[in-house]
């Protein structure tokens, strides 16, 4: 690995400051009520970028208290859908305008790279404020032809308080994902960050409130998941959870809503994605969009396409190529220019990765290439390649969250939709093909919530994702999306004079 030396060089320094590291209570920055704060790390160095207030039970309960009143004395439910819809134009404008400010406080604190985080994800949250926005004044009701002399009309409300939880690995587009429908539906909100991740959601806190939002409205709480996240998912005073992360987490929320006062739950879990590549996919194309659905995010994708499953006609040719692109993936600082990978999470993340390399190894899986750290501080991996992946192995059944690809044979096509089905996942899948029949076969066989056809990571505002089986409950974005924050209530009123 040519890049692995610059690893050990001196980073790069982000110009942009940490202002907001306080908690967002009722509109205010406030330190958490016990005084506790914890550290975020650089994950290319494993230094301390800052230490962030740590919110527990006693801060939710303030935050929920603050979000409640928000809710329940107004302005924001009561406000015009038109007036609602305008402060979140003005947020996402002001996302743009610090574009760049943003974008650095992502990469520091996630490690990702910065290019990535400036001209992909940051434009996809202001275009996902701007989407939801334009919602916002175009949620309505229907008129009902119910039988008898009964006028029947459905009001669409927002649902109340909502409690949001999410992850690290796309921090910015989470917290986007979250809020632009609660936001557009009059709900209030509390949400809390990955532990992991802090920074860039206090940023963008403070210009939401720039922008007009009425005090209450959001509340951001950093702190641990069994701390603060446990006591908002098992809090009596929220009225709907959202949940992102992973799927042994999603279970301890589920049952904390139901065990509490039986809020509705949405959740976004985890994947064992198949990428399928037919007999028929040119090869060089193939291997480079399997490549970019594993390897994008550094493996850290709940949708990554990590069960790569290939036609026996082309696989060897595959396993060489892929083998080949994986050795000229650039890992490197991510605020450098050109830099394709940066640092795994955490020490955890980290951990886990290498724990399942070996166990590829040992379960007799072939090592094409990587299978170790890269540099000797920092949480970077090689991008590593297993080529003779059987189903039953660990690192074809469990989701890893880092670069390493299985490839994995198949004959047929139903013998290939028995097997990508036969998982307890069911989020994503990519299907490689040029033959319309065989594209609309998959489609349809495929048991999960999005199918990329000759494409993949497409996630348009407009599109709903959403997993089926252990990948989650419900659907985010587009106008599915709005669901989950909205209360349907039903309103008849007799018809006196029903001659006409
Ligand atoms: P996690 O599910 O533990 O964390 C996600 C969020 O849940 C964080 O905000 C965390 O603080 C919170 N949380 C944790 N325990 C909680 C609890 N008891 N009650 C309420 N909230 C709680 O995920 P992780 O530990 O960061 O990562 C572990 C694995 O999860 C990864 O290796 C990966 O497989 C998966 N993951 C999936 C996604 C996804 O987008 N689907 C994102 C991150 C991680």
């Amino acid at each position: 690995y040519s890049t692995a030396a610059a690893i050990d060089q001196e980073p790069i320094n982000p110009s942009v400051s940490i202002n907001y590291t306080q908690l967002l209570i009722d509109g205010k920055f406030v330190p958490a009520v016990s005084g506790k704060t914890f550290p975020t790390l650089d994950p290319r160095t494993e230094d301390v970028i800052a230490h962030v207030a740590e919110g527990e039970a006693e801060d939710v309960n303030l935050a929920v208290a603050a979000a409640r009143k928000a809710f329940d004395e107004g302005p924001w439910p009561r406000m015009t859908a038109y007036e609602r819809s305008r402060i979140m134009l003005r947020f996402a404008d002001l996302l743009e305008k610090h574009n760049d400010a943003i974008a650095e406080l992502e990469t520091w604190d996630n490690g990702k790279p910065y290019e990535q985080a400036a001209k992909i994800e940051i434009p996809m949250v202001v275009r996902l404020f701007r989407y939801y926005a334009g919602w916002a004044d175009k949620i309505h009701g229907l008129t009902v032809p119910a039988d008898g002399p009964h006028h029947v009309q459905t009001l669409h409300e927002p649902i109340g308080v909502a409690g949001q939880i999410i992850p690290w690995n796309f921090p910015l587009l989470m917290y986007a994902w979250k809020l632009g429908p609660a936001l557009a539906c009059g709900n209030t909100i509390i949400l809390k960050t990955a532990e992991q991740t802090p920074l860039s959601a206090m940023f963008a806190s403070k210009l939401l409130y720039e922008a007009g939002l009425p005090q209450g409205v959001l509340n951001v709480i950093s702190g641990y998941g069994p701390t603060a996240g446990a006591a908002l998912a098992s809090h009596m005073d929220v009225d709907k959870l959202a949940f992102t992360g992973s799927t042994e987490t999603g279970k301890i929320v589920l049952e904390l809503a139901a065990r509490s006062n039986l809020k509705p739950v949405t959740l976004e879990l985890g994947g064992k994605s198949p990428f399928i590549v037919c007999e028929d996919a040119d090869v060089d194309q193939a291997v480079e969009l399997a490549h970019f659905a594993l390897f994008f995010n550094q493996g850290q994708c709940c949708c990554a396409g990590s069960r790569t499953y290939v036609h026996e006609s082309v696989y060897d040719e595959f396993v060489e190529k892929a083998k080949a692109r994986a050795l000229r993936r650039i890992v490197g600082d991510p605020f450098k220019n050109g830099i394709e990978q940066g640092p795994q999470i955490d020490t955890e993340q980290f951990e886990k990765i290498l724990g399942y390399i070996r166990s590829g190894v040992e379960s007799g899986a072939t090592l094409e290439t990587g299978g170790d750290r890269l540099g000797s501080k920092g949480y970077y991996v090689q991008p590593t390649v297993f080529s003779n992946v059987k189903d039953d192995m660990l690192i074809a059944k469990d989701e890893i969250f880092g670069p390493v690809q299985s490839i994995l044979k198949f004959r047929d096509l139903d013998e290939v939709i028995k097997r990508a089905n036969s998982t307890r996942y069911g989020l994503a899948a990519g299907v490689f093909t040029q033959n319309i029949d065989t594209a609309n076969t998959l489609t349809r066989a495929l048991r999960v919530g999005t199918v990329w056809i000759n494409c993949f990571d497409v996630f348009d505002a407009a599109i709903p994702f959403g997993g089926y089986k252990m990948s989650g409950q419900g659907r985010e974005k587009g106008i599915y999306g709005l669901n989950n924050y909205l209360q349907i209530k039903a309103v008849v009123t007799p018809i006196k004079k029903a001659s006409w």
